[in-house]
């Protein structure tokens, strides 16, 4: 048992859905195009080229402070945050300084049966930089990346553990997917993370004296992989008793290695100043409650309606929260049913149906199966029309082909065999097949009745049910 705990704080930079860049009328959908075909004079930076922001980005970035319930600047700018690196050859970064956006917000996570809030420091604007490629001895630039719209969100430090930290990062994703305001999709590099972290003893309430930052994290494993090293790293640094250095580290490859970039003596100084060529930012009150009202119930509210509402437990709502559309459609499957029914659709949903749509490649938009004839077959099976395993095979029939349950199992002839009658006459014909079994039952050998229920079962192929069956069987022979 380590004697540290970690010390947490997370940025999120996030590429958000617009069909141009952030300052100028390039394509910002620049993921797998030829190298440098989405560019103009404003992404490439030349002189003299002027930047005009782009409106729905701002609203999504807008949108998303409002959903992590921060305060809204409501006279907000741009700033020009000045450095020189290769990919950011106009010598400054635009983005926002002491007017972000958004501040002092909260996020609602879930630990251990637990709710935590972790702090949102701020959310703000800015504009992505260039991708460099190694080729060789060679350098090369990518601009069509260079100015795509990026909304940061800075939490406070307020993780003291890795399960908070990826329940988090989970958690924004969800979100923002929610919101509609990215697709969040970490292989395009359209969610990248950045990680401030140290370790102080178990206790310990202070900041410690030192900050590790690791840049450009492409995904949440990585994250994971990141933090569990980086803990091994600084506890042996600590226990040797030194103090890690203050420094910027980079990854060095998927496992999570990180090595150093940059050591910092004091922080980074950017001679931040208001960007000269775009005019101050405004919202008016009304325009921000507009935005507001175009908050959908977002996933850690609908996650506890869904607990309360349909009585489901708390990895039943997760799994149906993870998505907008499906948790949607559990909706529309369970819509009037009592609490009950309502878990058993769940189940169903969350077993078998999700089963099959993997087994099948088939995503939520391309079933064929309907909300209405998951309910349908959980009716027929909890009120024993059907039997389970018959619920199956329907599921199944109706997932290839959206055929309504009810009408296939009409067309198939597949419901129990409630007809006294009917079940009476296939267990006279069994008894008589039978006579040593008959005499065992006599005998008291309990595995006589279920045997022979079991071939009346077989003889209607499953149809018969079986607790009716018991209960014909016994009568005939006392
Ligand atoms: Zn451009």
């Amino acid at each position: 048992m380590s004697i540290y705990e970690p010390v947490i704080g997370l940025e999120v930079h996030l590429q958000t859905k617009t069909k141009s860049k952030m300052f100028c009328g390039c394509s910002s959908n620049y993921f797998g195009s030829e190298p440098n075909t989405r560019t103009c004079p404003v992404c490439l930076g030349l002189p003299g080229a002027l930047p005009v922001p782009n409106e729905k980005a701002i609203e999504h970035t807008l949108k998303l402070a409002l959903a992590l319930n921060c305060s809204i600047n409501k006279k907000s700018k741009f700033d020009r945050k000045n450095y020189f690196f290769h990919d950011l050859p106009k010598g400054y970064q635009i983005s926002q300084y002491d007017l972000p956006i958004g501040y002092d917000g909260w996020v609602e996570i879930e630990v251990r049966d637990d709710s935590k809030r972790i702090r949102i420091k701020r959310v703000h604007q800015e504009e992505d930089t260039a991708k460099t490629i190694n080729e060789g001895e060679n350098l090369l630039i990518d601009f069509n990346k260079s100015g795509v719209p990026l909304t940061e969100i800075v939490t406070k430090t307020d993780f003291e553990s890795i399960e908070e930290v990826i329940k988090f990062a989970k958690r924004m994703r969800q979100i923002v997917r929610y919101l509609d305001v990215s697709d969040a999709d970490m292989e395009k590099g359209q969610m990248r993370f950045e990680l401030n972290m140290s370790l102080r003893k178990q206790g310990e309430k202070q900041l410690p004296s030192y900050k590790v930052e690791v840049k450009n994290i492409g995904s949440i494993s990585v994250l994971e992989k990141v933090i569990i090293r980086e803990v091994e790293r600084q506890t042996k640094i600590l226990d040797e008793g030194e103090i890690p250095d203050q420094e910027t580290r980079g990854l060095k490859d998927m496992t999570g290695e990180t090595v150093s970039q940059r050591v910092k003596e004091d922080s980074d100084d950017y001679r931040y100043f208001p960007e000269p060529d775009i005019p101050p930012l405004e919202f008016s009150d009304n325009y921000i409650s507009e935005i507001r009202k175009t908050i959908p119930e977002l996933p850690h509210e609908k996650k506890m309606r869904f607990e309360e509402e349909y009585g489901l437990d708390g990895g039943m709502a997760e799994v149906l929260i993870s998505t907008k559309d499906f948790a949607d459609w559990y909706e529309m499957a369970s819509e009037g049913k009592k609490k009950e029914q309502a878990i058993d659709i769940a189940s169903w949903i969350i077993g078998d149906l999700k089963k099959l749509m993997t087994a099948k490649k088939v995503s939520l938009k391309k079933l064929k199966i309907k909300p209405v004839h998951i309910s349908k077959i959980s009716e027929m099976v909890s009120s024993g029309i059907i039997s389970g395993t018959t619920g199956k095979q329907i599921l199944e029939e109706s997932f290839d082909t959206g055929k309504d349950p009810e009408i296939i199992v009409k067309e198939r002839n597949l419901g129990q065999i409630g007809d006294k009658e009917e079940i009476e006459e296939v267990a006279s014909r069994i008894i008589e097949k039978n006579p040593k079994v008959v005499s065992d039952y006599k005998n008291k050998n309990e595995n006589a009745l279920k045997y022979l229920v079991g071939q009346v079962m077989r003889e209607t192929k499953g149809r018969a049910n079986p607790k009716l069956t018991e209960e014909i069987l016994k009568s005939i022979l006392e």
